[in-house]
């Protein structure tokens, strides 16, 4: 599906999912004259800046009444993804959807292309858990849940038999595949955002260090100033794009152990480390992502200025000191939850040093009392 400028106001681009990432891709796409939809509850954040907002049992004609399907969120509408794909609308495609339904695909995926990933098994139930983590790990180990694993849900982080005898009976009440890996040291955590075309054509955007807390992105900056690593990083990037012969943005997570770059997934969407291309970069992360989906060229990739993000998780009332650090994106949700991203701040600095300086100080104003997660 490709479109000529021309045609651009007549294009109607459906998102699945109303959250964050929905709400900065409307807002980043505003730029054009194109007309967005979006599937999620009438509050949700990116119904509020739609054209039109459509409740998740509509999804069909949400579907019907545009030209091309995207999402922010790969784990629900199962049901609106397979419709979309079914009419030849749905981009990325459903292959990397179905790749992320199943941990277990993903990895094997990964194995299959050549794509470093930490040692792994496959256990198909918790006798099979225990046997892999006592004999293949010596214990040490993470379990994870193959289905609805996301923001650190359904993981087991073992480091002692006393751990795996403490974790096997609610690994006894889950039926489920799981994935049994090696529990990796690593120096630190990364990822990279790339955006590929229909013509086969990747760009990245340079790879940040990442803070997660608890399975949660508290912050990130960049770029990662090795280019050893980095240039690691665009490869599998290029490779694992290729492979499933994407188009649009993904993100890329990886443990940095040493020289070695070992990929702990992907997302086949724009992704929480990639908000500072917002403002740090010439083009978004959002705008590129649009403008691969419709047959545009895409933008320029490069940074303007090293950057970085902060979280803003489950306040209802962050301190408006942040600003003096940086801008802020204030998603306007509801409810203010635990654990519940609320907003972000974006960081800009002229160096890495800098902007790193930026977010402690934000992390201080809006976690006097440390994370509590
Ligand atoms: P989710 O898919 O729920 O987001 P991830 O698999 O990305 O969960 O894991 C969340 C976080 O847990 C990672 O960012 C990392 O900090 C930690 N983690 C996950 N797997 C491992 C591992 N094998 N070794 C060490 N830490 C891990």
């Amino acid at each position: 599906m490709r479109f000529s400028l021309q045609d651009l106001s007549k294009v109607r681009v459906g998102i699945l999912g109303g959250g964050q990432l929905g709400w900065m891709m409307v807002l980043e796409g505003r730029k054009y004259p194109l007309k967005f939809y979006v599937m999620d509850s009438p509050e949700a954040p990116a119904c509020r800046v739609a054209d039109k907002c459509f409740k998740p049992d509509e999804y069909k004609e949400m579907v019907d009444s545009v030209d091309v399907v995207t999402f922010e969120f790969e784990h629900v509408y199962e049901e609106a993804l397979r419709y979309a794909h079914e009419k030849g609308k749905l981009l990325p495609s459903i292959e990397s959807v179905e790749l992320k339904r199943q941990r277990w695909k993903e990895r094997v995926f990964y194995k299959e292309h050549g794509i470093p990933t930490p040692r792994f098994f496959i256990a198909y139930d918790a006798e099979e858990v225990y046997r892999t983590a006592k004999n293949e790990f010596n214990y040490k180990c993470v379990i994870k849940q193959s289905t609805g694993g996301y923001d650190g849900k359904g993981q087991f982080f073992i480091k002692s038999k006393n751990d795996l005898d403490s974790s096997i009976d609610t690994i006894k009440k889950i039926s489920d595949v799981f994935v049994v890996e090696e529990f990796v040291e690593f120096d630190y955590e990364a990822s990279i955002i790339a955006v590929r075309t229909f013509d086969g054509m990747l760009k990245t955007y340079p790879p940040t260090y990442n803070r997660n807390e608890k399975g949660i992105l508290v912050y990130n900056y960049g770029p990662i100033n090795n280019t050893y690593i980095s240039m690691k990083m665009v490869e599998i990037a290029k490779r694992l794009a290729d492979s499933l012969n994407y188009v649009g943005v993904m993100g890329i997570e990886f443990f940095v152990r040493g020289d070695e770059v070992l990929v702990n997934e992907f997302a086949p969407r724009v992704h929480n480390t990639g908000h500072y291309t917002l403002d740090a970069a010439f083009t978004s992360q959002f705008e590129n992502h649009i403008r691969a989906l419709l047959g545009l060229e895409i933008g320029e990739t490069k940074l303007l200025s090293c950057g970085g993000m902060v979280n803003i998780l489950g306040l209802a009332n962050p301190p408006l000191e942040v600003l003096r650090y940086g801008k802020l994106y204030w998603y306007g949700k509801n409810e203010a939850r635990k654990r519940r991203k609320m907003g972000h701040v974006n960081i800009v600095g002229e160096t890495l040093e800098d902007v790193k300086n930026k977010v402690g100080k934000v992390m201080e104003l809006l976690y006097p009392n440390g994370l509590d997660l």
